[in-house]
């Protein structure tokens, strides 16, 4: 997927976490005609990893859930929260290191205000700037 390569680090691992959440939903709530998301599901990914590269707490990102910024848009903060419940119970088997993952950092303390000029987009601008 192309615009993955937009992040790195912990971001990336986010939302390929949160991918592998979306494949399970999809595949077991709609029917796609191909082997991948539903055109719904793919659009709810690429929303939801320009969130990603948006979040101001860039690699220090908390989890969604605990995160004081709501940036998801009512209905996507809804989706996400289906996908979740569904998918998350489910993750321990195909994908473990990444539910364990997602465990624990469910579990780190709530932060405070986000940095100036974090955000995995503001860095990306930057560097294109200086080359
Ligand atoms: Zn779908």
């Amino acid at each position: 997927m192309a615009f993955e390569q937009l992040l790195k680090g912990k971001l990336l691992r986010e939302f390929r976490t949160l991918f592998a959440m979306v494949e399970i939903y999809c595949k077991a709530h709609h029917e796609s005609a191909t082997d991948g998301l539903c055109q719904d599901c793919q659009d709810f990914t690429e929303y939801a990893h320009i969130r990603l590269d948006r979040c101001p707490y860039g690699q220090d990102k908390p989890t969604c859930n605990k995160c004081p910024v709501h940036c998801y848009k009512p209905h996507m903060k809804a989706k996400t929260r289906e996908i979740m419940i569904y998918a998350g119970p489910r993750m321990m088997l195909p994908h473990p290191i990444m539910a364990i993952r997602h465990l624990l950092s469910e579990r780190k303390d709530t932060p405070g205000k986000p940095p100036a000029g974090c955000s995995n987009r503001h860095l990306r601008i930057k560097a294109s700037i200086k080359d």
